[in-house]
């Protein structure tokens, strides 16, 4: 039955058209520019996980159920889209043995991840993650050389003011004493907060920190600090963290509101932002440590520590800062060669590209019109082919932008193309 609908593309998934992608290829380029730059490896990780690598590790567990995509495959295995890289690339480096290569790993990975969100400007349901990892060392160099990473890559896409926002979370051993100290403050004033920060005193006091309800708020300043309460390591690592922060010329705050919902997260937490945020807008790119997490995948215990960052918010902030990239044509070589002549027009196609990009125009259409398309793919020359030049083995070069225009033999095409 003919259907009476266009078939349209998915909620809150979109199209990066050819127009747009210079953008991101230059976020791109950049990020792996960087990442190289630094010793870092690029690693692919498959998109399917088995559901339990996710749901084990995943943010906060209402809310990580909520968004993930689960799905039961063919064979009746259950299995999610990434919601995000780490878990994966933790697992990648126990599995692919990276653990008894060099440490720590440095790696990174481009690519999309899932999560059913609800859709808004800026949040998608497939989005788009630069994330770096280096597994292996819980030296607080590296949580440094990590934030320095994702700022260069930042700057290098044009986006030359950031805020960084710095937290130490503490590890194993502090957190659970300073837990008690935040329920104790809390409790006391529980009528006060709104439901969900009254369940998460219980089960996840560290979220009531950044909670974002206007009721909530004026509780957080008399709130105690974490980083007043850290043990010894923690406390070295934390001073050190920002002293190399500080050497590598880059500005943070400390934001004590900065937290991870999880257990596995140890020590940093940071967040870069836009300069000039303010408020609810969304971070750029966000990281920390997480030392515990190989072990709650079930691997021997093994620091690491990381970021990700968001494609499709970067590529926003550069078009909004009127980040320019110039465009390369579709093709630098158009051919058009009167009708039946297909097969010739073909011919001298491959004999460009030995030197350029060509697109031959194989519609039936007249000349005029043919050159207004190649004016439209932005050519720069157009190589004109008539019956009687095809029999001699010759053509036209025209240059666009002079409409200088001479005959030339089809093998000396690349020659003249390449000046
Ligand atoms: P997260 O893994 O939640 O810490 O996110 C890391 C980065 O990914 C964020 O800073 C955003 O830039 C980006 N990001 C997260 N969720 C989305 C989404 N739904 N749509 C677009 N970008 C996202």
């Amino acid at each position: 039955m003919p259907r009476t609908e266009p078939i349209r593309a998915v909620r809150g998934v979109r199209d990066i058209l050819p127009r747009d992608r210079s953008l991101w290829r230059a976020a791109e380029r950049a990020a792996a520019e960087v990442a190289t730059r630094f010793g870092y490896q690029e690693i692919v990780t498959p998109i399917i996980e088995r559901v339990e690598l996710i749901e084990r590790v995943g943010e906060d567990t209402d809310a990580i159920a909520k968004e993930l995509y689960r799905f039961e495959d063919r064979g009746g295995r259950q299995l999610a889209l990434r919601p995000e890289a780490t878990a994966g690339i933790v697992r990648a480096y126990f599995e692919g043995g990276l653990n008894q290569g060099p440490q720590p790993a440095r790696l990174y990975l481009f690519g999309p991840m899932f999560r059913y969100d609800r859709p808004q400007k800026g949040r998608y349901r497939q989005f788009y993650q630069f994330d770096i990892e280096a597994i292996g060392s819980a030296s607080p160099a590296l949580d440094a050389e990590v934030i320095e990473i994702a700022r260069g890559w930042l700057n290098e896409s044009g986006i030359p003011e950031l805020k960084l926002e710095l937290n130490s979370i503490g590890d194993g051993v502090c957190r659970p004493a300073y837990l008690d100290r935040l329920r104790d403050y809390y409790r006391p004033l529980e009528e006060k907060l709104h439901p969900d920060c009254q369940r998460r005193l219980e089960t996840n006091p560290l979220r009531l920190l950044d909670c974002k309800v206007p009721q909530c708020q004026p509780f957080k300043a008399g709130a105690p600090r974490i980083t007043d309460h850290l043990c010894e390591p923690c406390s070295q690592a934390w001073t050190q963290v920002r002293r190399l922060v500080e050497s590598a010329g880059i500005e943070y705050v400390h934001n004590p509101y900065l937290v991870r919902g999880l257990d596995y997260y140890t020590r940093t937490v940071f967040e870069f932002y836009p300069a000039g945020a303010s408020g609810q807008q969304d971070a750029l790119a966000s990281g920390g440590r997480y030392d515990g997490l190989a072990e709650t995948e079930g691997w021997p215990s093994t620091p690491g520590v990381g970021f990700a960052g968001g494609f499709d918010r970067v590529v926003e902030v550069m078009a909004a800062s009127g980040v320019e990239v110039v465009a390369a044509p579709a093709a630098e070589v158009a051919v058009l060669a009167d009708a039946g002549l297909d097969h010739e027009a073909a011919n001298i196609a491959r004999i460009c590209r030995a030197v350029r990009s060509v697109a031959v125009d194989y519609e039936a259409k007249s000349l005029a019109a043919k050159m207004r398309s190649a004016a439209k793919l932005g050519a720069r020359w157009v190589v004109l082919l008539s019956a009687d030049e095809a029999a001699r083995r010759t053509a036209r070069l025209r240059d666009m932008a002079s409409g200088e225009q001479v005959e030339v033999a089809w093998d000396e095409l690349p020659e003249r193309l390449s000046r």
